[in-house]
Order: C-alpha cells, then structure tokens, then sequence
C-alpha cells in the first residue's frame, strides 16, 4: 500500500516549517488493515491561518477547524486533503456538534477526542535521506520513495482491537455517545465494513442511548444507513441495528415485521424473511435498489394481515409497503429517482409468471408497468424473496424462463420501451383525424389504441391505427372511458382510485 505523493508532500511542508504533521484517523486503520483508504486525513498543530498561509489553494471550514487544500491530483480522494489542526472534544449541547472549537495542544489529546480506539491512531510520516523501497516490519506498508514511517502513535491500543477485530469507543462510551449520537450509527457501520464485533461495554452504551439518534439529521442516519446497506454484511447489520435498539429509531415500520407469522407457503416470520432477502441481495452484490427493495418488500404484511395460523392472507400487501416504504425513504430524504425505483420493485414484486399461461401480452403490460430497464432488477428482487423464503434455489426455472421471454419480446419490439412512445400514431395525429380538441378523449383513444397493440404488435402499423381511431371516434366520450378503464384495469391489476381506497383502509 502506497501513501500517495501529494499527502507526502503537504506533510513535509508542514514539518519543514516546523510543525508536527501526522496521517490520522480512517487511513491510518485502513493502512494497517492492507485497504485503501477511502480519503487522506493530516492533523497537525499548526493553526488554520498558519496552514492557509502555507498553501495558498485551500479553503477553511470554520466548523471544523479544518482546511481543505487543493492539489493537482486526477483522483477525487485526493483532489482535496483535509488538514485538521489538533483540536480538544468541545461541549456538545445538540448531540450533534460541538459548542465551540477548542484547540488542543498535543497529538494525543486529538486522538481521545475521536470516536473509536481504531480511529483514533496516527502515523509519523518522516524524511529518509537515501531512496530505497522500505518494508516496515509490523505493518506491510511499503514505500517505493524517501519517505519512512517511523512509528504509529497509538494511546487507546487501536492496534490491538484492529487484531482482535473490535470496535471499542475512546474513553467512556456513554459520554462518547452523548457528545455526538452519530457515532451510534458509525458503530455499526465500522462493525458491517470490517466485519468486527461491538465491544460489550460499547456496545450496551448504545442500546443505552439508542433514542439520542433523534437529535441526528435524517441525511447523516440516511448516509451511515447506506453504508451498512451496501456492505456484504447489510443483514447482520439489520440485526445490530434492532438488538442495539436503533432500528426503532429510525425505522420503527420493520420493528412492526418482528414476530409476524406467516401462513403455510411460509417459514419465517416477516422480519426474518425480510433480513434474509437482503442477506441474499447483499450477498449477490445487487445494487443498493434491490438491496432496500428486498428489506422492504412486506412491510406492509402487519397491517393487511387477516387469519391466523396457516392460513393468514395479505391481501393487497404490496401496495401498502409500497406506500410505506415511500414514507420511509422520504423521511429519510433519499434522492426521488431512488425512491421511485425502489417503490416500483416493491409494487410489482408479485408479479405472476407461469410459462404455459402468461402470454406474451402480458409481459408486454408488466414491461408498460415496470420499464423494462427495471425488469432484471425486478427479476433479482424475485430471486432475493424466494432465497429469503428458504426456498433452495434461487433462479428456478420459471424465473429464468421469465427472462428469456422478456429479451425475445424486447427484441421484437425493436428496442423500443412499450409505452404510449412505442405507438406509430399520437396525439397530435389523433386530432388532426377526429378533429378532435385536446381532451380527455384523446388520451382515451391512445390508451386504448396501445392496449391493441399490446395484445398484438402486429397492429402497430399508422394505417391501421387511423382506421381504428375513426372508427372509434364514432363512440362516445363515455363509452370511450368504459373501454379505457377495461383496457387499465387489464394491465393494472388494481385502478389507482381502487388502490386508493386500499392506502386508506390501512391508513397508510
Ligand atoms: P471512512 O472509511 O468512511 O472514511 P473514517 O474513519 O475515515 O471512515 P471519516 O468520517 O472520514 O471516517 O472521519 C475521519 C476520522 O475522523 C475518523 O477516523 C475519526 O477519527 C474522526 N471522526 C469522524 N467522525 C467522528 C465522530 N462523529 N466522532 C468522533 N470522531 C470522528
Ligand atoms: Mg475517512
């Protein structure tokens, strides 16, 4: 693992003035560790002007007595550097940040203002005279320049919890985590990326103070919940999660999934069901869509649930957790495009496909639904329900079978998204032959008019469809509507005033 030059050059600058300059923090665990760090962070006890003084390209970040200096790298994790002067934890009266910022006078009083032992390390970098490519003995890091490490500076034995694979807290845990309740998150994270266990004492501090999350941003649980998420651990970290009390916190709708039984085609309860789906998805690497489509899926098993025992229905479960999980993912302000993404896989997670029964129509529809730049995802959502099912085999014949029928009609259809777009007539068109003004009945007609040629792509052809529009010109707007909504109601399952009516009987 190589330090890179930039970082080696602002060091050396700092301590050519006279300064002490360290690598600190993330990269120096991920550097034991053999990973590559994520981004480069120095502390150093020159003062935010001294350092700007020093490198003109740099920008100082008030609340954090940080300056951000800019160098000429091509990688974005090393465009800017971030160098923190030495600074004291501060009084945090918001569980969030601290009141003012104190700076302190040594390295290790930086160190104990950090929140885990494993990150609360730093290296000296120095200056060798002769070049050489230099092994360090206790770390594996190799260095093909000048520059040597001559030690890890290291007071809360972060060295020894790397090895022991435990996340542990600086100090006292229950201060810890009240100075700043992100850290209960970043717990858990740091557990799920490095496969490492809580420290007891750690851990119970959590649990502990499980309901100070509430004082945290949406955004910043939103981005520690992404990162436990994209893990290949993202299902134990649902289960730290609930054990440490924090998934009540922030997700009380899955804590409502715990202890749901299910009927006969079932051998889980929800929540178990719902981890082991994202267990599978995880485990299969499935983009964060998937991953949060599988955690999701039935969260809205609870409140349709009707029976008890083998035979319990959930009737129209779909469309609640559909709309559950749009609140959550609101709430927790994922960007729209996600949240429209994940919803639709939740909604049509059930779609039915029997080889010998589904015609090829009605994968023409489910594709109007879906798009069919979804449909793999929707087929891996599929894969991830039936592993988190317990059943054996997750690409059964009839989902590959599936598959292959959606690639041939794609192929017929020219590449071309079956949509109102697909159509070789359209709105303007259908005016200039009805005379028609713009109107409800001109969407009618086009409803109906790809519904045809849903049923047979044979009929998309612009003389064809003329025909027919003045035929069907002669109906009545009324009689028009029937034949729209007939023509929805085939590819919707559901209308959406009736799905309404759903959200509303489960107040969702
Ligand atoms: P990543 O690999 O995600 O970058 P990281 O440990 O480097 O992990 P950063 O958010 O980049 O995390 O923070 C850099 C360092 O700053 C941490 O290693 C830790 O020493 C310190 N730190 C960050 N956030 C906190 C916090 N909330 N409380 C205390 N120390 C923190
Ligand atoms: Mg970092």
């Amino acid at each position: 693992m190589k330090i890179p030059k930039e970082i080696l050059e602002i060091i050396d600058k700092l301590q050519k003035a006279n300064f002490e300059a360290y690598l600190v923090g993330g990269c120096v665990r991920d550097l034991l560790l053999k990973k590559q760090p994520k981004d480069w962070d120095i502390t150093t006890n020159a003062r935010p002007e001294e350092i700007q003084k020093m490198f003109p390209e740099s920008v100082y970040e008030n609340e954090f007595a940080t300056v951000l200096v800019k160098t000429n790298s091509k990688l974005s994790a090393l465009k800017t550097i971030e160098i923190t002067t030495f600074r004291q934890e501060g009084k945090y009266t918001d569980k969030r940040h601290p009141d003012t910022i104190k700076f302190a006078q040594t390295l290790e009083e930086d160190l104990s203002r950090r929140d885990f032992t494993i990150n609360a390390m730093a290296m000296e970098v120095g200056i060798r005279n002769q070049e050489s490519k230099v092994k360090e003995k206790n770390t594996s890091i190799i260095h093909d320049s000048k520059f040597i490490i001559p030690r890890i500076i290291d007071p809360f034995n972060g060295q020894e919890d790397l090895k022991e694979k435990f996340i542990r807290a600086v100090g006292n845990p229950q201060e810890r985590f009240q100075e700043d309740a992100l850290r209960l998150m970043r717990a858990i994270r740091f557990a799920c990326e490095l496969n490492f266990q809580i420290a007891t004492e750690t851990f119970k501090a959590i649990q502990k103070n499980a309901p100070l999350l509430k004082f945290i941003a949406q955004e910043r649980i939103r981005d520690e919940f992404t990162k436990i998420i994209e893990t290949p651990r993202a299902s134990q970290g649902i289960l730290l999660l609930q054990q440490t009390n924090l998934l009540s916190q922030f997700i009380p709708e899955l804590e409502k999934t715990i202890g749901v039984t299910q009927n006969k085609h079932h051998l889980y309860t929800v929540f178990e069901h719902l981890w082991r789906s994202l267990e599978y998805a995880s485990q299969k690497n499935y983009s964060l869509e998937v991953r949060l489509a599988s955690l999701f899926h039935d969260l809205g098993k609870p409140k349709t649930k009707e029976g008890e025992g083998t035979n319990a229905t959930f009737y129209n479960h779909e469309i609640v957790s559909t709309q559950m999980t749009r609140q959550i993912l609101t709430r927790l302000k994922f960007p729209t495009e996600k949240i429209n993404k994940i919803t639709l896989l939740v909604r049509y997670h059930g779609f039915v496909y029997d080889p010998e029964i589904t015609t090829d129509a009605a994968i023409r529809r489910l594709l109007v639904k879906v798009g069919s730049q979804n449909i793999q995802e929707l087929a891996q959502l599929r894969e991830a329900d039936r592993i988190g099912s317990g059943c054996p085999k997750a690409l059964p014949f009839r989902l590959r079978h599936f598959l292959f029928k959606v690639e041939k009609i794609i192929k017929q259809l020219e590449g071309k998204e079956p949509s109102l777009k697909m159509l070789k007539i359209n709105g303007n068109d259908i005016m200039k032959i009805t005379k028609l003004k713009p109107g409800p009945k001109i969407g009618f007609l086009l409803n109906i008019l790809l519904e045809e040629v849903l049923d047979d792509p044979q009929k998309n052809k612009k003389d064809y469809l003329k025909k027919r529009t003045q035929e069907l010109n002669h109906l009545s707007e009324k009689e028009l509507q029937q034949m729209d909504k007939k023509a929805k109601i085939k590819y919707q399952n559901l209308l959406a005033n009736e799905e309404n009516k759903i959200k509303r009987k489960y107040k969702v």
